[in-house]
C-alpha cells in the first residue's frame, strides 16, 4: 500500500522539536527508529500530517550511570543498549533483553525511546521497566515531567506521553548489591514478538532472603503489566523452586492473554508461569553472586 501524504521535518534541537510539536498539536508523529511508525504509516493505520524526524537532535543518545540509577537516552538503538559496557559489566537482565528484540536489522535501527512510546502490548522493554521500577522522562516546552512505569502503560498503544511532549529519558534504578534481574522470552521463533515474556528484578538481604522483588511481563495481557499478586507471594521469603512456581501461579491468574496465532488462552498462562520460573531462579542466582 502506498502511504498517504504528510509533511516532514528534521529539526536540529530538543527545543526546536518541541516548538514543533506546540505548533502542530495533534498532526505531528516523532519518528525515531521508524521500525514501528513506518510500516503503520505504509498499511495507512497511521496518518500523521507531519513527520518529526529527531535523528538530528543531539542528547538522545547517551547511555551513563549516575549515582542513583542507570539513565539510557530515547533514541539510544536496542543493539547500543546491548553492546554498552555498563550495561554488560553490571545489568544482564537487560542484556537478556536487548538481545533477543527482533532480528539484528531491528536492533540497529529500533530505539528504546520509540518502543516505550509505541507501547505494543507484545513488546520487550516495558516488561524491564516494569519490574525495575523505572521512570519516563517526557519533555515538553513547560520541562521535564518523571512518569513512573507503573503509571505509563496505560492501554494497547497507549501511554501517558502527551502530544507536546518528548520522550527524553529511561532511568532504572542503579543495580545495588545482592540485587539481579532477568529477563524470559518465550518467542515462536528468532525474530518474533513475545508470546509471553517476563522479567524479574529481584533483591535479597544477608540472610539470603527476598527483600523486594518486581515482576514485569508483556505478551498476555492488553497492555505490559506489573504482576503484582506474584511480587506479594515472594517478598519476604526465602527463594525455593516451590515458591518460584506459587508465584508463577499467581502471575498466570493475573494474566488476560488472549487466543491468537501464537497459542490458546491456557497455553500462555502455562508459559507466564514457566517464564516467571525461568527468570527468578536466574535473577537470583545473580543476585547471590553480585556481593
Ligand atoms: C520485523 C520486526 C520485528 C520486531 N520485533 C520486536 C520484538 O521482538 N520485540 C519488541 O519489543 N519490538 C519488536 N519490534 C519493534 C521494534 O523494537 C521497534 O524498533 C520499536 O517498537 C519502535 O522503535 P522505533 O525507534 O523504531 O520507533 P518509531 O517506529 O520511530 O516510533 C514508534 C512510535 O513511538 C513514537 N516515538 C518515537 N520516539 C519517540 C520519543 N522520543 N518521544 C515520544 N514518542 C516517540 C513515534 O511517534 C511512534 O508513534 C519489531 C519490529 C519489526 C519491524
Amino acid at each position: 500500500m502506498i502511504p498517504g501524504q504528510f509533511d516532514y521535518v528534521r529539526p536540529g534541537s530538543l527545543g526546536e522539536t518541541l516548538q514543533i510539536l506546540k505548533d502542530r498539536e495533534g498532526e505531528a508523529k516523532l519518528l525515531s527508529g521508524g521500525y514501528s511508525l513506518i510500516p503503520l504509516i505504509k498499511l495507512r493505520l497511521a496518518q500523521p500530517a507531519l513527520l518529526v524526524d529527531l535523528r538530528d537532535v543531539s542528547g538522545l543518545d547517551g547511555i551513563a550511570e549516575t549515582d542513583d540509577f542507570l539513565v539510557i537516552g530515547a533514541r539510544a538503538t536496542h543493539r547500543q543498549i546491548h553492546e554498552n559496557g555498563i550495561v554488560q559489566a553490571r545489568y544482564p537482565g537487560i542484556v537478556d533483553l536487548a538481545g533477543v528484540i527482533g532480528d539484528p536489522q531491528v536492533r540497529n535501527w529500533g530505539t528504546i525511546g520509540g518502543s516505550v512510546a509505541h507501547a505494543d502490548p507484545a513488546s520487550d522493554w516495558p516488561a524491564l521497566l516494569l519490574a525495575t521500577g523505572a521512570t519516563i522522562v517526557c519533555t515538553s516546552q513547560t520541562g521535564e515531567r518523571t512518569i513512573a512505569a507503573r503509571e505509563f502503560f496505560l492501554d494497547t498503544f497507549t501511554t501517558a506521553i502527551e502530544p507536546t511532549e518528548v520522550l527524553t529519558q529511561i532511568r532504572i534504578p542503579r543495580r545495588p548489591k545482592q540485587a539481579g534481574g532477568a529477563y524470559e522470552k518465550l518467542e515462536r521463533k528468532i525474530g518474533d514478538f513475545a508470546t509471553v515474556g517476563v522479567a524479574v528484578m529481584v533483591r535479597l538481604d544477608a540472610t539470603g532472603t527476598i527483600t523486594s522483588v518486581g515482576i514485569g511481563v508483556t505478551g498476555v495481557a492488553e497492555t505490559p503489566f506489573a504482576a503484582t499478586d506474584g511480587e506479594a507471594v515472594l517478598a519476604g521469603n526465602a527463594p525455593s523452586d516451590a515458591l518460584f512456581r506459587q508465584a508463577g501461579a499467581a502471575v498466570a491468574a493475573q494474566s488476560r492473554p488472549g487466543g491468537d496465532v501464537r497459542g490458546p488462552v491456557e497455553y500462555k498462562r502455562a508459559m507466564a508461569a514457566e517464564m516467571t520460573l525461568r527468570a527468578l531462579r536466574t535473577a537470583v542466582q545473580r543476585a547471590l553472586a553480585y556481593a
